[in-house]
């Protein structure tokens, strides 16, 4: 089973993989990377790297969709 074509919960628009971002887990006090997912209208949605099995859940910042300044995530 693959996780390549997973739909928006909002829209239903496939979701494709925009970045990762490394965060501090406030319910574990771990730094775990997020995947972050977003669709064709930019709905944005985040998972756990290491919970792949976990729903998704709204993700609390926009992702950088430019990547010329993907740099400097510190959150
Ligand atoms: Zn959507």
């Amino acid at each position: 089973m693959t996780n390549a074509s997973e739909d928006c919960p909002t829209c239903g628009e496939s979701l494709s993989v925009a970045e990762m971002l490394l965060c501090l887990r406030t319910e574990d006090g771990r730094r775990v990377c997020q995947t972050v997912l977003v669709c064709g209208n930019r709905h944005a949605w985040a998972r756990w790297a290491d919970r792949p099995e976990e729903t998704l859940r709204e993700s609390p910042y926009p992702p950088h969709l430019d990547r010329r300044r993907s740099q400097g995530v510190d959150r």
